[in-house]
């Protein structure tokens, strides 16, 4: 099958990325308008994120060196409490529960890279979900969510949130006439994961903001695949974007965190009110890892994405492979989608091998370099079997309506030089 890649729409070069990026989002690459992140937000002496650009924002956007000692990092405040000049005299801070000034740093960096004013970041992405749920529902409402998700998201809507009786509808979003008609009866939030995690369906971003909000609902998005280096979708219409830090944006495999950036200082209050009352924040700790590792997520992400597209034409091309899905492939069913709302293909690559589930746990058990392992986003790349792993705890018929067959295998491409990752896959297709 011949396979053209999206060279020529997608990026593979420093240079071309910055031009396509800044043609994609209308002619000032990432730089945030002063009107929505003020200059202090960004720190003094004064980063005006107006005049830079994605790159230099996630090395700066956020933190200063510090006043007192001219420390480049800001430091990790272990802390709990904070001493008070008198009563109801504080300098925003008054317990860590409620806020930390290093999570702060990264929130501020995180709210400039999706282009919005707020973020709130918590302990794990799925603690993310929780706040938001919890912030916005009420026992008897209704929400609609992509079929195809990450499996702790299926499971928190239905086996705790449908306790409290919150009802979720998992519906084909990718789908517009589905969307459509799911849409008709009343629904407080839209949740859509496009990619979806493991199948990389897409759902059309801008399509699903108009459609919710002729609906009078809320888009939700979460972003955790693409990260706000390949796709943006507040600049499409979203009004929360959700991330599980845990991946691409802290990318070392050294933490867990998450995170909900919006534009809307409404929903936002109702996020941190809600993250306050449950105990959902980030620790100091993990807050400060992820702001070292997002000043090289573009970095990452462009070696990521290329990573994936080399790997995923060798796939295609061996006798061994029966099916491969990644954006990237100009083979890809939602190809044309894939290069309007994404800058590449990104990181993941699904794909089925001959021999069914058997082919696929032998080739799953033989890798050398790759890890089999949970999470997705690393430097390292990880392996997974969906069916067994990440999504266990989904019905097995609607693993089956969102084509999670027992045979598919997700890759998460890492950092590693390609051709070893190919070797590895290549005596594992042997094996
Ligand atoms: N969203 C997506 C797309 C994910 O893949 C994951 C985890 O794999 C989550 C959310 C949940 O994030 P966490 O594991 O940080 O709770």
């Amino acid at each position: 099958m011949p396979v053209n890649d999206l060279r020529g729409t997608f990026t593979t070069e420093t240079q071309s990325h910055r031009a396509k990026t800044e043609k994609r989002f209308g002619g000032t690459a990432m730089a945030i308008t002063e009107d929505r992140i003020g200059i202090d937000r960004l720190g003094e002496p004064g980063i005006n994120a107006n005049q830079y650009h994605f790159d230099t924002l996630a090395l700066h956007a956020g933190t200063y060196p510090d006043p007192t000692t001219g420390a480049m990092l800001t430091p990790i405040y272990q802390t709990t409490t904070y001493r008070q000049e008198a009563v109801g005299c504080d300098k925003g801070f008054t317990y860590s529960r409620s806020g930390n000034p290093t999570v702060s740093a990264l929130e501020r960096r995180l709210s400039a890279l999706e282009g919005a004013e707020f973020c709130s970041c918590y302990g794990t992405g799925l603690g993310a979900t929780t706040a938001l749920s919890l912030a916005l529902l009420r026992a008897g409402d209704r929400v609609v969510v992509s079929d195809a998700v990450y499996g702790g998201t299926v499971r928190l809507f239905r086996q705790i949130l449908a306790n409290f009786r919150v009802e979720a509808e998992f519906v084909d979003t990718s789908n517009e006439e589905a969307l459509t008609a799911a849409l008709r009866v009343p629904i407080r939030f839209l949740f859509i994961e496009t990619p979806a995690n493991p199948t990389l369906k897409l759902t059309d971003i801008a399509l699903a903001a108009r459609l919710a909000k002729a609906a009078d609902t809320l888009l939700v998005v979460d972003n955790t695949l693409l990260t706000p280096a390949l796709q943006r979708p507040l600049e499409l219409g979203a009004d929360v974007v959700l991330h599980s830090t845990t991946k691409y944006i802290e990318g070392h495999n050294a933490t867990v965190g998450g995170a909900l950036v919006t534009r809307d200082a409404d929903l936002h209050e109702r996020f941190l009110f809600a993250r306050n009352a449950i105990g959902a924040i980030q620790s100091p700790f993990p807050a400060w890892l992820t702001l070292q590792g997002i000043k090289t997520l573009p970095l990452r992400m462009e070696r990521h994405s290329e990573n994936a597209l080399r790997i995923a034409k060798f796939l295609v091309a061996h006798d061994r492979v029966r099916k491969v899905i990644y954006p990237g492939l100009a083979s890809f069913a939602q190809c044309e989608l894939a290069r309007r709302q994404q800058t590449s293909g990104g990181a993941m690559i699904a794909f089925e091998v001959k021999g069914g589930v058997e082919a696929g746990i032998r080739l799953m058990n033989s890798v050398r370099l790759c890890a089999l392992a949970e999470n997705l986003g690393a430097a390292e790349t990880l392996i997974t079997h969906p069916a067994s792993m990440t999504h266990a705890d989904v019905p097995p018929e609607q693993r089956a309506a969102a084509g999670i067959t027992d045979g598919l295998v997700r890759l998460s491409v890492g950092l590693e030089d390609p051709i070893d990752l190919i070797r590895d896959l290549e005596q594992a297709l042997r094996a």
